[in-house]
């Protein structure tokens, strides 16, 4: 198959600003979005056309090499369907914001032909802690939804009795205005155009074909998420009308703090107490990890915020098999409380060092009154 030419796919001109292509880039995956075009592998193969060109275009880099040498110039660095980068839509797209950010609207369905309705997208907030975020886990949460009521099968007509016909259309749906030489018709205002009238409503759901329930859902929390980090469980929202498709369920992540490690993305920064002994002598100490303590070495002579960096230490970056860094700071600790012995022997360290220690505390408060 050729590829069809990228400005040509977009519809815009070769010199094209960066807003027009963005704009009418937005135009086709609003139209071709697998949400509104279910089982459509033309609306598909249009909607990942429209994806790969604009990935194209609006990189400046990659476009300014497209428009010297074509698609062949393109080859090579890992396009083709889908594209550079381009991921499975269903899965995590918080990096897509820009683009889909406002393209759904929570808590409001988008209506389709024939009266049907998508359903609403449904949120959550999940909380995990620290090492979930790190590891990846799986998550069930329970949803409170509404679905098809089973016992009418939607139609809201307690089984067993029959839909009386309306009597206001006759059955039609339809009735008819008379307006002059016109006769107008629209749609029937008791039966809003079913034609049929429900005789007796469902038990279980009042006549209103839809059942609230609490549904268990399962999420599958990949390594190296973060706060902030949206998933996306595609027809797990709200149920739609009139056959509509279900909205989608986005769940928001919260993960904790940890108590051992900062984290800065997937890196991990660790701070390491050393008594200033230890700093200046050079030693050998103990710090946490994701999995076992390692043991790190500082140099003599190491110097407060001194950093030691442990490679692929750090947490999982989020869709790639590699991993951050585990960067260990040195902190120095001023000893507290010393001995007789040990201020004697710190005391002989100063005057051998020639360190200017001032003189005693009677004789500076006696400075103090004079010069206060
Ligand atoms: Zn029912
Ligand atoms: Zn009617």
């Amino acid at each position: 198959m050729t590829k069809r030419d990228y400005y040509q796919v977009l519809g815009v001109s070769r010199d094209a600003s960066e807003s027009e292509i963005k704009r009418a880039y937005r135009k086709l995956a609003m139209k071709f979005h697998p949400d509104r075009n279910p089982d459509d592998p033309d609306a598909e193969a249009n909607f990942k056309e429209a994806a790969e060109a604009y990935e194209v275009l609006a990189d400046a880099e990659q476009r300014q090499i497209y428009d010297r040498f074509g698609h062949e110039g393109l080859s090579g660095q890992g396009g083709g369907p889908g594209g550079p980068g381009f991921h499975d839509i269903n899965d995590i797209f918080a990096e897509f914001g820009d683009i889909f950010g406002d393209m759904f609207g929570f808590g409001s369905g988008t209506s389709g032909r024939g009266g049907q309705s998508r359903g609403a997208d449904l949120r959550y907030d999940l909380e995990l802690s620290f090492e979930e975020a790190a590891f990846g886990t799986t998550k069930t949460i329970v949803i409170p939804r509404h679905s098809e009521c089973a016992h009418c099968e939607g139609s809201g007509a307690e089984p067993g009795t029959e839909p009386l016909s309306c009597e206001t259309c006759g059955g039609q749906g339809q009735v008819q205005h008379t307006q002059g030489f016109f006769t107008l018709s629209s749609t029937c205002p008791q039966c809003n155009g079913a034609g049929e009238l429900i005789e007796e409503e469902c038990q279980d759901c009042s006549g209103t074909g839809v059942v609230e329930e609490e549904r268990e859902v399962s999420v599958k929390v990949p390594a190296g998420v973060g706060s902030g980090t949206r998933l996306r469980l595609r027809g797990e929202g709200e149920t739609g009308r009139a056959g509509g498709e279900r909205g989608d369920l986005y769940v928001f992540l919260h993960v904790e703090p940890s108590e051992v490690f900062e984290r800065d993305g997937a890196d991990l920064h660790y701070t390491a107490e050393l008594s200033f002994i230890q700093a200046a002598l050079g030693c050998e100490v103990e710090v946490p990890t994701l999995g076992e303590p390692k043991r790190v070495t500082f140099e003599p002579g190491t110097q407060y915020g001194d950093t030691k960096v442990l490679r692929d230490e750090g947490i999982q970056q989020l869709g790639s098999s590699r991993r951050g860094n585990l960067l260990v700071h040195a902190r120095l600790a001023t000893p507290t409380d010393l001995s007789d012995e040990q201020r004697r022997l710190l005391e002989e360290y100063a005057r051998l060092s020639g360190i200017e220690l001032g003189e005693d505390k009677a004789e500076l408060e006696e400075v103090s009154e004079k010069t206060g």
